[in-house]
């Protein structure tokens, strides 16, 4: 399992293990009592002030990954089926 840490994004003082941040934070919303936070829509555990959000899209892991995966995917329906009937 990893040991990597995450900073919570409601209490910049909690350093919470990323596989326990999405139990950490539905915890931790309940004592939250800033802004709304956006949720990223490719990882639960992303929260930000919306008007971040486009910036951290460039920089969030998880929407490489799901985009990585979904040209994979393209690229191999693409070779399946040619466009040339
Ligand atoms: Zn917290
Ligand atoms: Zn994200």
């Amino acid at each position: 399992m990893s040991d990597e840490y995450g900073i919570c994004p409601y209490n910049k003082q909690h350093r919470i293990l990323l596989f326990r941040m999405p139990g950490h934070i539905v915890k931790c919303v309940r004592n939250y009592r800033g802004p709304p936070l956006a949720v990223c829509k490719y990882n639960a555990t992303h929260r930000l002030p919306a008007e971040r959000m486009d910036q951290h899209l460039e920089e969030c892991v998880d929407y490489k990954k799901f985009h990585g995966y979904k040209n994979t995917q393209i690229a191999l329906q693409a070779r399946k089926s040619p466009p040339r009937a």
